[in-house]
């Protein structure tokens, strides 16, 4: 790819859909282009059931990422991890069949507990959780932080990171404090969908040249990403699977190596314990 670089080029967060999607077509794709690491995170519930209220559903989805991401690793040069959790959006689902916020609250903890499971016993690498990312009502709103502070809990208890899912902005330093307070560091706290610039948890960019122009320029720990979500009802609605090794070769054309180091190297070490570099 580079005389500097010949190093690992990771994925932070996308989804992989083998049934309805491009699934390991598009790992294939990923890989030609000089990817070699994939966290794969897995797929709303609401996909395979329409309201996920119950444990076994969770178990089902998460047990088809795992599946997933084996599949993945017989393609990859490096390997794949799953990323698990509940999409903050269940809770609006939930309460629109009927469900108060707080029973919703503890549907939704109770997954991320399965998850948890998964994550403790060894093939998920970290969580997931978040809060809506559009308008709601405070006993939403409540409701979606407490989950969201449950899954600090699980994350400090496993020593596993967790990925987060929320509204826009740069300042999530409450957000971040909340997961100190319960033990996880806040570095471990990764928000993905992220701009270059972020305070609190570490940053998850969404691969544009715009936001890693800005992520570079900040010159803290990152990480890089597409959200491709592998669904064919929506072609286009997100990066594709070849965005990231592109971004990465456009960085290395730029001389910039070390933001390359610090997103696929020292910023997956750091966050997650896994030496990419090793698994290669
Ligand atoms: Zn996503």
């Amino acid at each position: 790819m580079s005389e500097d670089y010949d190093g690992p080029i990771l994925d932070n967060h996308l989804h992989l859909d083998p049934e309805h999607g491009r699934g390991m077509d598009a790992v294939e794709d990923f890989a030609r282009a000089g990817g070699t690491h994939l966290l794969v995170v897995n797929k709303p519930s609401w996909m395979l059931e329409d309201v996920a209220d119950d444990e076994s559903i969770f178990r089902a989805v998460f047990e088809t990422t795992v599946e997933t991401v084996d599949r993945a690793n017989e393609v990859l040069p490096g390997r794949a991890w799953p990323v698990l959790g509940v999409h903050p959006a269940l809770i609006s689902k939930l309460t629109g069949r009927g469900y108060t916020p707080e029973e919703a609250r503890d549907i939704m903890q109770a997954g991320l507990d399965v998850a948890a499971e998964f994550v403790a016993d060894g093939p998920a690498l970290a969580l997931k959780s978040g809060r809506p990312h559009y308008d709601v009502g405070d006993p939403i709103w409540d409701a979606s932080n407490n989950v969201m502070k449950h899954a600090f809990e699980l994350g400090a208890e496993t020593g596993s990171a967790v990925q987060l899912h929320t509204e826009g902005g740069e300042d999530f330093s409450d957000v971040a404090a909340w997961a100190e307070e319960r033990g996880l560091p806040a570095k471990r706290v990764v928000k993905h969908y992220s701009g270059g610039r972020l305070d609190g948890p570490t940053k998850s960019v969404l691969s544009n040249e715009d936001e890693l122009e800005v992520a570079v320029e900040e010159n803290e720990p990152f990480l890089m990403e597409t959200d491709f979500i592998d669904d064919p009802d929506r072609p286009g609605a997100v990066l594709g699977p070849k965005t990231v090794p592109r971004r990465v070769e456009w960085l290395l054309d730029s001389d910039r190596v070390d933001a390359v180091r610090t997103a696929h190297v020292e910023t997956p070490a750091s966050v997650y314990g896994i030496d990419l570099e090793a698994t290669l």
